[in-house]
């Protein structure tokens, strides 16, 4: 069922419409088609059995020109330049969408972390900073985690590059632990972005969310919290899946809390990964990740990885909103048929943003060398989540596009005033 298309390609087409709906011309588009700086390098570390091993990273720099470059890390088998780009790009946009004086980058190590020990995944997470400090820093390039990376991974991070500038420098990278300068909200910052975002497209649409059935797809730091925090605002959580497949549940659905005890309780730690899958509630029907995504559901939160949704199953989706947690999990063929068929989007880069506006949040503190409270926090994200949603909403009213097109329009309107 998986597009194999490579997801640049994907997001340059629609790069390419939005540039000439705007009328900004080649020149415009040709520079927006290329990051500014690509960085890769071959990392070698020592396995605890004493032998070498050697990864490739990646960093890439795509565009500063409304602030510092900004934007995760991803450790995973499958990391490679094409998706690195694309991830920084759309970092680019998502940070113009919601108004943050943010560029976009992204970084990844081609690895499967969930083979390594947590000493073997700690000097591999400071070998990438030795790779890569020179060209990062606070006012430069801050990085963030992203799949299979977390707040632990961070502060290995913050303490190689503090140790390599010879300071202590937590402004450096931001999904931090709150006791290393990390800021209240942050690990659940993108999944309640995200619920704001819903929340205001569920008032326009009339949703209860006592009536509302709701399938999640990925079920790690923003698959969990965004089904936990819809469960807690009475939402029918009826599906979940991990990358070891899914289960269904019948009825009013399932507490995400009591699934993620079980999978916690009945998964071996490897390493700083469990090992365990949502799979282990043997009380449900079992169900692939393909088959999830064409459940009929309400809503559908793809929270995984890119390219689930495509022109192959795009016909059979039957959810009448699709939150998309994960990026670029619908390509451009399937946007235009879920467009038919009266499917609305919220698009990653307006939907998933609350993340990076909890990290330049954690930025902003780590530079004043304050502390602000969760609620502080979850009020201003609320604010500036709201506000976007208003914007892009208009725009696709004003102009008869699609979530994600007028997303694009706004996004890039602003990267083309700035520049
Ligand atoms: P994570 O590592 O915490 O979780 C990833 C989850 O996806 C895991 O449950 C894993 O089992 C599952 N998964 C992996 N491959 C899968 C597959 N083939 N099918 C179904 N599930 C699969 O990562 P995360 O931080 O939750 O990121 C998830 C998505 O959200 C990514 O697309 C990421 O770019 C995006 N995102 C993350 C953040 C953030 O703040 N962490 C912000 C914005 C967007």
């Amino acid at each position: 069922m998986k597009n194999k298309a490579n997801p640049f390609v994907n997001v340059l087409k629609k790069l390419k419409e939005t540039t000439d709906q705007l009328d900004l011309g080649e020149q415009f588009y040709s520079k927006m088609s290329k990051p500014n700086v690509v960085l890769e390098q071959p990392l070698t570390i020592k396995l605890d059995n004493g032998k070498e091993k050697t990864y490739q990273a990646y960093r890439v720099q795509y565009n500063n020109d409304r602030g510092p470059y900004k934007g995760g890390i991803r450790f995973h088998p499958e990391a490679n330049l094409d998706e690195v780009k694309t991830l920084a790009f759309l970092m680019v946009l998502k940070c113009a969408v919601v108004g943050i004086p943010m560029g976009g980058g992204k970084g990844g190590i081609q690895v499967n972390p969930k083979n390594l020990s947590e000493g073997e995944l700690e000097r591999l997470s400071r070998a990438w900073v030795r790779a890569f400090y020179k060209d990062i820093g606070p006012q430069k390039d801050i990085p963030a985690p992203d799949v299979y990376t977390n707040p632990k991974i961070m502060s290995w991070m913050v303490d190689e590059y503090s140790k390599l500038v010879g300071q202590d420098s937590p402004a450096s990278f931001t999904g931090k632990p709150i006791a290393n300068g990390g800021s209240a909200g942050r690990e659940t910052a993108t999944a309640q972005g995200g619920y704001y975002v819903l929340s205001e497209l569920a008032k326009k649409l009339n949703m209860k969310p006592e009536q509302t059935r709701v399938a999640v797809q990925g079920f790690g730091n923003v698959g969990y919290h965004t089904a936990r925090i819809l469960h807690e605002q009475g939402y029918k959580i009826v599906a979940l899946s991990d990358s070891r497949g899914g289960i269904v549940i019948n009825g009013d659905g399932v507490n995400p809390e009591h699934v993620m005890r079980v999978k916690k309780a009945k998964g071996v730690l490897v390493g700083a990964y469990c090992h365990g899958t949502v799979c282990d509630l043997i009380d449900h029907d079992k169900i692939s990740n393909e088959e999830l995504l064409e459940l009929d559901v309400d809503i559908l939160v793809p929270a995984a990885l890119e390219n689930q949704i495509t022109d192959a199953n795009a016909d059979n989706i039957k959810a009448k909103v699709i939150l998309e947690m994960a990026n670029g999990p619908i390509t451009p063929e399937a946007d235009a048929i879920l467009f038919k068929k009266n499917i609305q989007v919220l698009p990653d880069i307006l939907a998933n943003a609350g993340g990076v506006v909890v990290s330049y949040f954690e930025w902003l503190q780590n530079l004043d060398e304050n502390q602000w409270t969760e609620k502080e926090v979850f009020d201003k994200l609320q604010k500036t989540m709201q506000q976007s949603f208003s914007d892009v909403w208009a725009m696709a009213r004003k102009k008869k596009v699609d979530l994600r097109s007028a997303a694009y329009l706004l996004g890039v309107d602003r990267i083309a005033k700035a520049k």
